[in-house]
């Protein structure tokens, strides 16, 4: 069976002692004991230290918003893959739409770095997901297609454990407009569909395929509830205690 992963993406959001306390809130109010939900966070570099020696020790992972696909050098500004595994970092979302659309990464780029955190033992957190535009010309499972095969160029099977993809449809993310359960499970659907025929039927059926896009305590009962749906990728709901966790208690609920 399939675990539930619920994860906060912080984005460039909170002040030092703003990320203390919702790290602290998120630690006190969480309670995943016999349960198959696994709940991550994903600060701004800055905090990931400070909120690492929060989280240890509790249920809470801790995972960065992006890595190069360098290891060192002359890279101004930019943060390897083995630097996120030595101050403690379990997952790296990569692929992002605002990395991709915001900040110009092609799926070339995204697959270099998804490489390059396997390489150091790092989950990834793939995302993937099309434009309003790309739905309203049907282009959807095309544009997914072309991202998945993109991002997991040369990722054998065996590295599949160390994937997890996030299906972000990209109308849906921070603008309060959902996909309805039935868009998320039809997207995902296809999703585990294509992993099955480009890699086989053991490595579709354990993929966490996880829906982001406006996922708040009121809506995700009933995304999660979807057979594909197996987590949620959290951007605006992940920024208050308050919001998140009825999150991964709708999961908790939902795993029991
Ligand atoms: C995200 O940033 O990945 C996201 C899904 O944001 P939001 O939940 O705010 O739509």
């Amino acid at each position: 069976m399939r675990r539930f992963l619920i994860a906060g993406n912080w984005k460039m959001n909170s002040t030092s002692a703003s990320a203390k306390e919702l790290a602290q809130g998120l630690v006190d109010g969480v309670s995943l004991k016999d349960t198959d939900v696994e709940v991550l966070i994903s600060p701004p570099f800055p905090y990931l230290s400070q909120v690492k020696s929060i989280v240890d020790g509790s249920p809470v992972q801790l995972g960065a918003q992006n890595a190069y696909f360098e290891a060192q050098g002359a890279f101004t500004g930019e943060t390897s893959a083995d630097m996120l595994t030595d101050i403690g970092c379990s997952h790296v979302i990569l692929g992002h739409s605002e990395r991709r659309h915001v900040l110009g990464e092609s799926d070339e780029i995204i697959n270099k770095k998804v490489h390059a955190c396997l390489n150091e033992g790092l989950t990834v957190i793939l995302c993937v997901g099309e434009l309003l535009k790309d739905r309203e010309s049907n282009q959807t499972e095309s544009v997914l297609e072309t991202q998945m095969k993109g991002g997991l160029k040369g990722v054998e099977a065996g590295a599949m454990g160390k994937i997890v993809i996030a299906y972000e449809p990209v109308w849906a993310i921070g603008t309060g407009v959902t996909a309805s359960p039935e868009q998320a499970e039809a997207a995902h659907q296809f999703l585990r569909n294509w992993l099955s025929e480009n890699y086989n039927a053991e490595v579709s059926e354990q993929m966490q395929i996880l829906y982001g896009g406006s996922v708040k305590g009121s809506n995700a009962n009933e995304l999660l509830s979807q057979t594909n749906v197996d987590g949620a990728l959290v951007g605006g709901a992940s920024l208050k205690a308050d919001q998140f966790l009825p999150i991964i208690e709708a999961a908790v609920g939902l795993s029991s």
